[in-house]
């Protein structure tokens, strides 16, 4: 079987109502990223980031996969599919994908500040006073601007492994996630889905410059079409 590797950036869940930050100035949902998405912004204001990812948690319960993430789920009737997202949201796992690697972490998990490994499911508000085992403040499970990627190893393997890689909606602007493009075999079959593409055309690398709820189903449909 085949292996479809999946790269996945905010893009992928704009439409479904989560904002992607580049489109934005920078801002996340009005917010400077160094300010809520670093160990410096924690450090200065721990209540501010808590409350900003409390914020996005309930909202993230309340939005839905869209036809991106749902045909991706399609790819598994006949490859084996692999899913690499630097997304937060679990809008992938909803979908129904069944491998699905987050590099940056998960929204509705949080961790020890003690030991980065004692990592739990949270779906509530996040408070100062909300304490491991251990009695440390616990955080979101999520990787900051300057924070270690301990799965980039992880999604480099895998990226090694892809016969066709599909990136979509990402600026590729975030190190060290960008550089996976570097992993794949030479040959390896790349697309890109973007309405604003950083990247461009080569012999391996079709981009397609579309939304990812029209350019993924589209693509799917193809390479479905493709093994029959
Ligand atoms: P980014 O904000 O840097 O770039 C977003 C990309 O999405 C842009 O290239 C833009 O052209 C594209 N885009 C916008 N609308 C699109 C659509 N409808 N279909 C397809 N593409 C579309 O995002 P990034 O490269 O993923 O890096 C941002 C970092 O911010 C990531 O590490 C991620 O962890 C974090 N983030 C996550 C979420 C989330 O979990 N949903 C949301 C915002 C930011």
């Amino acid at each position: 079987m085949r292996h479809i590797v999946v790269l996945t950036g905010a893009g992928i869940s704009a439409e479904s109502g989560i904002k992607t930050f580049r489109d934005a100035d920078g801002l996340w949902e009005g917010h400077d990223i160094m300010e809520v998405a670093s160990p410096q912004g924690w450090e200065r204001n721990t209540k501010k980031v808590l409350q900003f990812y409390n914020e996005r948690r309930k909202q993230l319960l309340t939005v839905e996969p869209n036809p991106a993430h749902l045909a991706i789920v399609k790819l598994e009737e006949k490859y084996k599919v692999s899913v690499v997202t630097q997304n937060i949201d679990d809008l992938h796992e909803r979908a129904g994908s069944t491998n699905v690697t987050h590099l940056h972490g998960e929204l509705l998990k949080v961790r020890s500040t003690f030991n980065e490994n004692l990592v739990m499911d949270w779906r509530s508000d996040l408070n100062p006073g909300d304490f491991c085992e251990h009695n440390f403040q616990l955080r979101p499970h999520v990787v900051w601007f300057g924070e270690a990627v301990p799965m980039f190893p992880v999604a480099a393997e895998i990226t090694e492994k892809a016969d066709i890689l599909i990136i979509i909606g990402t600026s590729l602007q975030v190190y060290p996630a960008a550089a996976l493009i570097d992993f794949v075999k030479q040959g390896t079959k790349i697309y890109f889905i973007d309405p604003k593409p950083t990247i461009s055309p080569g012999p391996d690398i079709t981009v397609i410059s579309e939304k990812a709820s029209v350019g993924v189903p589209n693509l799917v449909d193809q390479l479905l079409e493709i093994t029959t």
